[in-house]
């Protein structure tokens, strides 16, 4: 399955590139690159930083900047605009105020915002909370 994220977003498959994006995929919250880099055993850090660079310029995972300076990346959706560094997703950042863990969370609709005199090119949206994993445990 993960190849074929690869595949359609036209880039190479190589065995690094799988190692990363498993690490996606294995984890249902957004990870911070040092996250990464704790999950990869061995590793050269210039190849994760290309990998990473070619995955959001292609339109695998996306940036997310919470407040705080909070950075984490996540992956995109299957239809994502990432044309011009512009990713857009049909779902909201939310960061759970318990656990800190920043999820990518599906919406039926995106509003959208209009703004006269101004050009939205990217409208994101973002929630503070509690998890659906934390408020089970409370
Ligand atoms: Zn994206
Ligand atoms: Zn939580
Ligand atoms: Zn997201």
């Amino acid at each position: 399955m993960n190849v074929d994220i690869l595949k359609k977003k036209n880039l190479r498959v190589t065995p690094f590139r799988k190692e990363v994006l498993d690490i996606f995929i294995r984890n249902d919250h957004a990870v911070s690159t040092q996250d990464i880099e704790d999950e990869l055993k061995d590793f050269d850090r210039i190849t994760l930083y290309r990998t990473i660079k070619s995955f959001i310029n292609n339109g695998v995972i996306h940036e997310i900047v919470m407040p705080g300076d909070v950075k984490k990346l996540a992956l995109c959706d299957v239809v994502c605009n990432h044309d011009e560094g512009l990713h857009e997703h049909n779902h909201i950042h939310f960061q759970c105020r318990q656990c800190q863990e920043v999820f990518c969370v599906e919406i039926d609709e995106l509003p959208k915002i209009k703004v006269p005199g101004f050009i939205i090119e990217k409208q994101e949206i973002q929630a503070k909370g509690i998890c659906g994993k934390c408020s089970a445990t409370t």
